[in-house]
């Protein structure tokens, strides 16, 4: 992948405030978008190169003389419709941007707050998360989901504290390297926390990107290099402008720009979408197969004995639902560290107990629990740094 390296920028750092939202969230936008709005963008010209499915692209400019209209008419909705997301706008520490990158991957972000939050409370920075029960972080994961990140997210953590002095740091392969981080969490922190120009590639840049400038459906699957080469092409040239236009498109897709039923009536771009303008052709079609139903999956089973560890203690037993795990945001009772679920309990759970010995020993193997000698479960009291993305 070719990235232009970011420089450094050191603009997040106010650490983790809830206080006055407003007032605050104001002023950092205005910060923010210093200078963006008329920000020059000199536009690269170029092609793209033809690849698979995108044959139409090639004949595509995709940075015309429309692009500074299209970023313009991009800044002027965020700084209208951005959501007050608590870590934006400066008031988070780059861990803590850290943190909600990874807590918001798969899981909606308006769903990551609570536990953003109750997390940040609890363990603000790499250090303390690094020397946190296993069982807590377990715990307070919750609901979000795909637990085994919260087990990577401390390794980062013990990592990030014993290795770089608890700061995250600057470099975008050094953060690459840490455990659980891939490309787009680097490149995110890069952006979001740090400032530096990077293109930020997710799900729903790339849906935005591709249906702005080349008129055509994102497929989802892994990224391609035209997309990857569209992103870094209309990546404003402006340091700061480059954050606020990868934060801006991404929150377009989430919003606005969705998979599915896209509200171009509604959308800042819609006088610029070569989408929109084609009569958006396979609008929704997906290369990647369908979701996995999730009733009698083994995520099912697995969210089912996470959930029954997470509420030993609770006055109500934990029950055999399609529930995957209800863990409270930020629940970190200590109840679970010294409790354990019998076999008998842990049978109740689950009719199949060959799909459930199963779960419990991937539930092993990924560190997320412990089996004692009576085949009886608790959660892990030592991060063991067993799991894996
Ligand atoms: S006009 Fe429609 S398809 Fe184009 S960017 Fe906006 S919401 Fe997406």
């Amino acid at each position: 992948m070719s990235l232009e390296r970011p420089v450094p920028a050191g603009e997040a750092g106010a650490g983790v405030s809830g206080a006055g939202h407003n007032g605050v969230v104001q002023n950092a936008r205005k910060n923010d978008a210093g200078g963006r709005l008329g920000a020059p963008y000199h536009a690269a010209a170029g092609r793209l190169s033809a690849g698979r499915g995108v044959a139409a692209m090639a004949s595509v400019d995709v940075v015309d003389s429309g692009q500074q209209r299209t970023q313009n008419d991009l800044f002027a909705w965020w700084d209208q419709n951005a959501r007050d997301l608590p870590w934006r706008f400066g008031r988070a520490t780059p861990w803590g941007v850290l943190v909600s990158e990874v807590m918001s991957q798969q899981t909606q972000m308006s769903r990551v707050v609570p536990y953003w939050l109750a997390w940040m409370a609890v363990w603000p920075d790499a250090a303390s998360l690094a020397h946190a029960d296993t069982a807590e972080v377990i715990t307070a994961w919750g609901r979000l989901g795909y637990p085994r990140r919260a087990l990577r997210l401390q390794e980062c953590a013990r990592v990030v504290a014993q290795r770089y002095g608890n700061e995250l740091p600057h470099a975008y392969e050094e953060l690459l390297a840490l455990p659980g981080i891939g490309d787009y969490t680097a490149s995110a922190v890069m952006s979001f926390a740090f400032g530096g120009r990077i293109a930020v590639i997710d799900t729903n840049i790339r849906r935005v990107l591709s249906r702005v400038f080349l008129g055509i459906e994102s497929h989802g699957g892994a990224s391609t290099k035209p997309e990857r080469e569209l992103a870094e092409r209309v990546l404003p040239r402006d340091v700061r402008a480059s954050k606020t236009w990868n934060q801006s498109v991404m929150e377009l897709g989430a919003i606005v720009c969705t998979a599915k039923n896209p509200l171009c009536e509604q959308c800042p771009l819609a006088g610029s979408c070569a989408f929109l303008a084609a009569g958006r052709p396979g609008l929704g079609e997906r290369r990647t197969r369908p979701r996995q139903r999730f009733q009698g999956t083994n995520r099912q089973v697995r969210g089912l004995v996470l959930n029954a560890l997470r509420n030993l203690g609770a006055e109500e037993p934990p029950q055999n639902t399609e529930d995957k795990d209800a863990g409270e945001p930020g629940k970190t009772t200590g109840k679970t560290s010294v409790t354990t679920l019998s076999r008998d309990q842990v049978e109740a759970l689950w009719n199949d107990h060959v799909q459930l010995d199963l779960c419990i020993a991937s539930l092993d193997e990924d560190g997320l629990i412990e089996i004692l000698p009576d085949r009886s479960l608790r959660l892990p009291q030592r991060f063991n740094g067993a799991a894996s993305q």
